[in-house]
């Protein structure tokens, strides 16, 4: 049986696993002990991901549709009858949308192959629509459309705010590093409208209505302000509007 290595790509968490090979079908796999993001870990989605591998409607091979009928080919055929195709059309016509289940090195390939062949930057993911406006927010706010902190810095935390996210179900292992952080005497708050597990694991659960979610944080941020629970030096030196920010909560 051979041994590859890969990440799960069933959530963002990333973590890492070895593939057990056999017949060039994935038999199992188990989690890396080294890998930085899971050490060891993996939930029960990526302890079972090779079912979903092995199921008879996967895709394994690039198909052409001719005539209404899908017909299997080989890369050698596919990859010059696609490129054939995509010369045809102006870098403005062309667009490519790329998979959530993608690792980010595929991503970056992708994002070369339409950026540095094709000059387009008409590039999307499938999955932005519901994550659009938190990317735009975080965009605006931090420079950068993603998180800013380390999964490693969690378990460290002496306080974590968990706001609005089925955490354990939707990214069980940063779940988990929560938990850590919950053993060791970390202060955890959980401002949600469901009664996720994080809610009864959590030293505070506020638990808000269906869509008051921003509600509550705006009213948590006016109590901030208003009662000068900030390091306001801090927040001026290192924000813009921040003024404007607070006259808006009060
Ligand atoms: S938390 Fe589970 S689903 Fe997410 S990447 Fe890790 S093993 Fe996969």
């Amino acid at each position: 049986m051979k041994q590859k290595p890969g990440v799960c790509t069933f959530c963002g968490t990333g973590c890492g696993h070895f593939m057990m090979i056999q017949g060039g079908a994935v038999e199992r796999v188990f989690p890396s002990q080294n890998h930085p993001v899971s050490k060891g870990r993996l939930c029960v989605r990526g302890w079972n991901i090779h079912e979903l591998l092995n199921t008879p409607q996967i895709i394994s091979g690039p198909l052409l549709k001719q005539n209404g009928q899908y017909r299997q080919v080989s890369y050698d055929e596919a990859v010059p009858y696609v490129a054939q195709k995509l010369k045809s059309f102006s870098p403005a016509a062309i667009g490519f949308l790329a998979s959530p289940r993608a690792t980010n090195e595929e991503q970056f390939l992708l994002m070369k192959l339409a950026r540095a062949v094709f000059k387009t930057n008409n590039i999307t993911l499938a999955s932005e629509s519901g994550h659009r406006n938190s990317l735009n927010v975080l965009a605006a706010a931090t420079g950068m459309a993603g998180m800013t902190g380390s999964l490693a810095e969690i378990s460290k935390a002496e306080c974590v705010l968990v706001l609005g996210s089925d955490i354990t179900k939707q990214n069980p292992i940063i779940g988990s590093e929560i938990h850590k952080a919950a053993q060791a005497g970390a202060h955890i708050i959980t401002i949600d409208s469901r009664r996720t597990q994080m809610a009864k694991l959590s030293t505070q659960f506020l638990h808000v209505t269906p869509g008051s979610l921003k509600l509550a944080i705006a009213a948590i941020a006016r109590c901030v302000v208003r009662e000068g629970l900030i390091n306001a030096d801090f927040l001026r030196a290192r924000t813009n509007g921040f003024e404007q920010c607070s006259a808006s909560l009060l």
